[in-house]
């Protein structure tokens, strides 16, 4: 299908082997389309960061097939497929991650640099992202001088520096109250939409999915089952 980012049928993923197995994903199907916001809810241990992990290629399955892009990136050599990583994914973490003695349009930037863009063409588009973001006023100022907030839109418009195709964020909200955490999904929201990323955002909050085009649950590493006798709405 046109507009296909991602196609992931029947991936698998056990941690460790014998008695000690903990199988974390089970027979995981999901495609996602350019310009849709996916949010993958489930409580604690459900599988979701195992899942944004195999999807964005910070870990393989065990079993299954994933496609980007219309590339098999389970047949996909380490190399290419870090490769494939930096110029068509962008992350989003928890923990925001920022690097704490670059101010943020630095922060921003550095993608960029990573894959050489040259100057004014970066420059040209930090300013659009601080834009995007509403944090053109704060250009200048390191992690420590803003917001859990403000912090987390450094890390959302650092995650789209390279116009990525596919944007993975797990947990962005869980570090933020909970109307500054609606607001940021609201801006992941519109920013998928503009911009036509595809996104995958996980939440153990069933707030936060007001603002996805898709629901998905997981419940012990199955994904769109809901569990027996237990309510997750
Ligand atoms: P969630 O993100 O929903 O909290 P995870 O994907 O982190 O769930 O974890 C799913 C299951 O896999 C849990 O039982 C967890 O304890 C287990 N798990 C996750 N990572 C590892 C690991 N590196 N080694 C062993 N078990 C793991």
């Amino acid at each position: 299908m046109s507009g296909t980012v991602v196609s992931a049928v029947g991936l698998e993923r056990t941690y460790g082997s014998g008695e000690t197995a903990t199988r974390a994903l089970t027979g995981a199907s999901l495609d996602l389309a350019a310009g849709e916001l996916v949010v993958v809810r489930g409580p604690s241990g459900s599988g979701k960061t195992t899942l944004l992990n195999l999807t964005g290629g910070l870990d393989r399955p065990d079993g299954g097939s994933l496609a980007i892009m219309g590339t098999d990136v389970t047949a996909a050599t380490p190399a290419d497929w870090v490769q494939l990583r930096r110029s068509t994914i962008g992350y989003v973490f928890q923990a925001f991650a920022l690097i704490p003695h670059l101010s943020a349009a630095e922060n921003i930037e550095l993608p960029l640099r990573v894959i050489g863009t040259p100057v004014a063409e970066r420059d040209a588009r930090v300013a659009e992202l601080l834009d995007a973001v509403d944090l053109g006023a704060h250009a200048n100022q390191r992690p420590s001088e803003l917001s859990g907030g403000q912090q987390q839109r450094v890390g959302i418009a650092r995650a789209l520096a390279n116009r990525p195709k596919l944007l993975i964020a797990d947990e962005p909200t869980g570090q933020l109250d909970s109307l500054t955490a609606e607001s940021m999904m609201a801006l992941i929201s519109r920013l998928v939409h503009e911009q036509g990323v595809a996104a995958i955002v996980s939440t153990h909050d069933p707030k936060m999915s007001a603002a996805a085009d898709r629901v998905v649950e997981l419940h012990d590493g199955v994904l769109g089952v809901r569990p027996h006798g237990r309510h997750l709405a």
